[in-house]
């Protein structure tokens, strides 16, 4: 497929279980919430919902081990946070995952304890892979890039023979976590007809020697970086980790989201080579958390397009899916009126160059 759009950061399998999931996302209220989950569970088994942000309930809370209880007594509840990076478990769930004494059931950035929540039947999980593709697919998207940090060789593996069956029908290139880079081909490569894209690192806030050490270890490796970066600390400490450790010879770094970006630090982003990996959808979905939480200094320096372009820097876009529905016209109108800094608004063709193909040498297949 050539021609289409390129949607530069989305999660494949994240977006493919929505669709297995009650979908959560409506719920004004922890209230509704519970009875949205009674109202959609399924008869037996476990209950998987997902789709809540805690700043949009009247609460302003995450909902409780207790409030899932109440939704379907005496039945596991997992319930995913719209930005993949919280989960809730109920009572139940929790001693089916070995930890019942857990004070709320909020398990935030924990991977590794949600890898006990028993998978998607596969059967199930393919047919939803295969209705989220045809559905990207009439949006115009004919290519993606998987940043899933917890890829590694089986997850791409997935991918690739779901590529290879017709399943998936973009072209797919799949970022490798940082910790299972030395399991795959080098980057640039492929594992069947899946791109092998950058290495992917979700930094610790607190932890910029530890980034620094992934940088170089991916760069020694061959891999070129892609970082997850929300705040001006981490992308501080990333712009120092880059500085010190230049990307192999003919690839270029990624700062995802890069939601927040001093005026000083643009300029250190052009000097680094870096392309930048931005998510304009959010300008509209999560207007009101901004207004809500930033200043009106801060809200200046959101989501920045137009001075990183002025500036020199390489720009694409992702909707982050499921974070944001993948919906290309979307992303390209918020590209082009920026709801808070109208200096960073993009013109109508550079919108659209947010969705071409990433720049750099073309990928072996
Ligand atoms: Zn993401």
């Amino acid at each position: 497929m050539s021609g289409g759009l390129t949607d530069h950061h989305v999660h494949f399998m994240a977006a493919a279980a929505t669709l297995l999931s009650v979908d959560v996302s409506a719920a004004a209220d922890l209230a509704s919430l519970v009875a949205t989950i009674a109202g959609g569970a399924p008869p037996q088994g476990w209950v998987r919902a997902w789709g809540y942000e805690e700043w949009r309930l009247a609460e302003q809370r995450h909902p409780h081990r207790d409030d899932l209880d109440r939704a379907v007594p005496g039945r596991p509840v997992v319930l995913h946070h719209r930005s993949g990076h919280a989960a809730v478990l109920n009572t139940s769930a929790l001693a089916e995952a070995g930890i019942p004494d857990h004070p709320d059931g909020l398990l935030v950035d924990r991977h590794d304890l949600l890898e006990r929540v028993p998978r998607l039947a596969a059967r199930a999980l393919r047919q939803a892979a295969a209705a989220t593709s045809a559905r990207w697919e009439s949006a115009g998207v004919s290519a993606f890039v998987d940043a899933t940090h917890t890829n590694g060789r089986p997850e791409i593996e997935l991918l690739a023979e779901w590529v290879a069956s017709g399943v998936i029908r973009q072209d797919v290139t799949a970022m490798v976590g940082v910790t299972h880079i030395a399991d795959l081909p080098g980057h640039g490569a492929s594992v069947g007809r899946v791109g092998v894209g950058h290495a992917k690192i979700m930094p610790a806030p607190d932890d910029p020697d530890r980034l620094a050490r992934q940088v170089g270890q991916a760069h020694r490796l061959g891999f070129p970086v892609a970082v997850h970066v929300v705040d001006i600390d981490v992308l501080d400490s990333l712009l120092g980790a880059l500085e010190a450790s230049p990307p192999p010879p003919g690839r270029t770094d990624r700062i995802e989201h890069n939601s927040l970006c001093l005026p000083e630090q643009v300029e250190r982003i052009a000097a680094s080579g870096a392309l930048v990996v931005v998510n304009p959808s959010f300008l509209v979905h999560r207007q009101a958390k901004y207004r809500a939480e930033l200043t009106e200094v801060e809200r200046a320096w959101l989501i920045r397009m137009g001075s990183l372009r002025r500036a020199g820097v390489g720009l694409r876009a992702g909707s982050d899916a499921p974070v944001v529905d993948c919906h290309p016209q979307e992303m390209m109108r918020a590209a082009r009126a920026h709801p808070f800094a109208p200096a960073e608004s993009l013109s109508a063709a550079e919108a659209e160059s947010l969705l071409a193909p990433a720049p750099g040498p073309a990928r072996r297949r």
